[in-house]
């Protein structure tokens, strides 16, 4: 049996300590996940436990905050902060899934998973029984487990959350089947935090499948007679801005995250997210592009092409972002910008000499 939790920072210790502990820890539910014998498609599975195990990392990342020591490190410089409520949000994803999942692929932005410092209340081994009642598209219906890679970003939007930009905030865990991004969950912990109303529910989580729909969050269309383009706040470039400048929108909103810009696209907020960076990842465009998709939307990259989502492919999304709320205005966004830019995205980070 294999042992999937790949990282950026993975080490063989690391897996031996989690494969260790993990075998004192086999449930009824999850010898039948390992066998196969669950009767629920392994796509469903894997998105209803994603589910229950975003909501925990949300209540992680709140907490780290409440208790207000963000434990602040940089990774590749000032731009790119890692906080322990990322490191602490991924060990519960990585931890509850591999608990679940012995077989699965996971891809986690943060460091590795030492299965000696999760503490048992950290793991989630339950699944949400909405999503175990979804029909699985017939595309995906007899994909294994084996075929599944699951990508994720524990916090998304880490700099606006060391700057209070709560809203900002996401939980992205991605699936995709074979290369394609199908299904993914988005967890906003900061939701409605801003309410007065006694007892208002912070926090939301939606999912979504490709070929299925989206639950848990109502498409709104932005307005069609208006340009409305959402950007980075943080992580802005040269490019970036002569790309606003073709378009010439009504309005630009440049706020943080990826998975919050694409919710900007799913709520009627903006019209398209454009990125002519190599800056995002696999693990902030997998739920997006999933769950836009599923929505009517679509994600690309900045040439109109689909990025692959298999465990071997390469992280950084070299040629940029490009997503509309609309999947038939997409093309517009593509023709506009003129290939002399495109071209230069992939080299638009390297520092000059
Ligand atoms: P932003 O729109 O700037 O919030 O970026 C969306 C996602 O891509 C976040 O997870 C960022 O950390 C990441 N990202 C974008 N550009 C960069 C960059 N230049 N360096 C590091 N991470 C980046
Ligand atoms: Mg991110
Ligand atoms: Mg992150």
């Amino acid at each position: 049996m294999g042992l999937y939790i790949l990282s950026r920072h993975f080490s063989k210790s690391s897996i031996f300590q989690c494969l260790r502990y993990c075998q004192f820890r086999v449930t009824k539910t999850q010898l039948n996940k390992m066998s196969g014998s669950s009767h629920h498609p392994a796509l469903i599975q894997v998105l209803a436990s994603s589910v229950a195990i975003a909501d925990k990392a949300g209540d992680i990342v709140r907490n780290v905050f409440a208790q207000g020591k963000l434990g602040i490190v940089e990774k590749e410089g000032p731009n790119d902060l890692q906080t322990q409520a990322d490191r602490s949000a991924q060990d519960c994803i990585l931890a509850s899934l591999f608990t679940q999942f012995p077989n699965l692929k996971v891809v986690g932005e943060e460091g590795e998973l030492d299965m000696s410092s999760v503490k048992d209340e950290m793991i989630v081994k339950d699944s949400d029984p909405k999503v175990l009642e979804l029909t699985c598209p017939q595309e995906w219906s007899s994909a294994s487990i084996e075929q599944l890679t699951v990508w994720v970003d524990p916090l998304d939007g880490t700099k606006e959350y060391t700057q209070g930009l709560l809203d900002h905030v996401t939980v992205l865990i991605g699936i995709a089947v074979g290369s394609e991004a199908v299904a993914g969950v988005i967890h906003q912990p900061y939701y409605n935090y801003k309410s007065q109303e006694p007892g208002a529910q912070i926090g939301r989580t939606f999912y979504g499948v490709v070929g299925s729909g989206v639950y848990g969050l109502t498409r709104v269309l932005p307005p069609s007679d208006k340009k409305i383009v959402t950007t980075t706040r943080s992580h802005g470039t040269g490019l970036v801005q002569d790309a606003l400048d073709i378009l010439k929108p009504d309005s630009v909103l440049k706020v943080g995250g990826a998975g919050h810009k694409v919710l900007l696209l799913m709520e009627g907020e903006a019209s398209a997210y454009v990125f002519p960076s190599p800056g995002c990842k696999k693990w902030d465009t997998c739920a997006p592009e999933a769950i836009l998709n599923a929505m009517g939307g679509l994600l690309t990259d900045i040439h109109g092409a689909k990025y692959q989502y298999n465990s071997a492919v390469q992280h950084q999304n070299m040629e940029g972002v490009l997503a509309t709320a609309r999947f038939e205005d997409h093309q517009w966004y593509v023709d506009q910008l003129p290939q002399t830019l495109k071209e230069q995205v992939k080299n638009s980070l390297k520092k000059k000499k």
